[in-house]
């Protein structure tokens, strides 16, 4: 099931929808459902409802998706995103080169923090911020939502904890991440976390998931990598924090990404005002930004 959240002109309000027709969302109403919005679904909804939503609603007519404003799926993450830093080999070796310090020699996984006041959209525009960042970068991520409450899970019943899957752009302004030795400033920035298009539920994606990750700026193919090639695997992240911290329901994993950031190209290359940036992860779709001016 892929699950949508869209606002219709004018009104403003964002609404749930379904995709269960390629192109076309269902409201939630349609089915006799009311959340206030996917955060809610995500940790109320029953077993009994999520079935009721794979079939399509009777006499309901659905809405074009070229016709309505999508968001991101989570608009507003409950908490700062978990993000993994340097999760794929050949993108550890890439950062390295770039600043050794910074990112050389780390033998257990790194994981921070990303700020999300609110989360960009397919379709929305990444900023500048002239004058603060000089060096605009790109990170296709899997994006992992947990649908329940998880503490002390074993890893081999990690995958009983996850809601589904989304595809995150981990922005990152690398002049502030470097320069502050410490990433969570130059990865918050208001714009800086594209999350969608959609969420793919659980069911639909064999686990673990191994999936082809591809990000292109301006056509150019930057990053083509594999879900399958993570150094520290969604059961291994899990298992880790939930042994001392409560991962609660709705919690958004950034799984890391792989190599061919514009920091790792020789010489760097990274973001300019409009660029678009086009993200892609196989069975979940495209994320697409253009980068303004701010
Ligand atoms: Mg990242």
């Amino acid at each position: 099931m892929r699950l949508y959240t869209y606002r219709e002109q004018p009104d403003g309000i964002d609404r749930i929808g379904v995709e269960l027709v390629p192109g076309s969302l269902y409201a939630l109403q349609d089915f006799g459902m009311q959340f206030a919005d996917m955060n809610d679904l995500i940790c109320h909804i029953t077993p009994e409802q999520m079935d009721k939503l794979r079939t399509a609603p009777q006499n309901a007519v659905p809405i074009p998706l070229d016709r309505v404003c999508c968001r991101a799926p989570i608009p507003h993450p409950m908490q700062d995103v978990v993000c993994l830093g340097i999760n794929y080999a050949a993108h550890y070796k890439e950062a390295g080169r770039f600043d050794k310090e910074a990112f050389g020699d780390r033998p257990k996984a790194i994981y921070f923090s990303k700020r999300v006041n609110e989360a960009n959209w397919d379709g929305g525009t990444i900023p500048l911020y002239d004058g603060l960042v000089d060096s605009l970068d790109y990170e296709v991520e899997l994006g992992v939502i947990l649908g329940k409450d998880a503490w002390n899970v074993p890893a081999e019943r990690a995958q009983e904890y996850i809601f589904g899957y989304t595809i995150i752009n981990d922005v990152s302004a690398r002049n502030l991440q470097t320069g502050h030795k410490q990433w969570y400033f130059g990865k918050s920035l208001d714009g800086y976390t594209p999350i969608g298009p959609c969420i793919v539920t659980a069911d639909e994606i064999a686990y673990p998931p191994v999936l082809g990750i591809r990000c292109s700026v301006n056509g150019q193919l930057r990053q083509n990598g594999s879900t399958g090639d993570l150094i520290t695997t969604i059961s291994e992240i899990i298992a880790e924090l939930s042994r001392g911290m409560m991962l609660k329901a709705g919690t958004i994993i950034a799984t890391g990404t792989p190599a061919g950031v514009g920091m790792g190209m020789q010489p760097p290359c990274f973001l300019q005002a409009g660029d678009v940036v086009t993200c892609e992860i196989d069975k979940i779709g495209t994320l697409t930004n253009v980068v303004g001016n701010s």
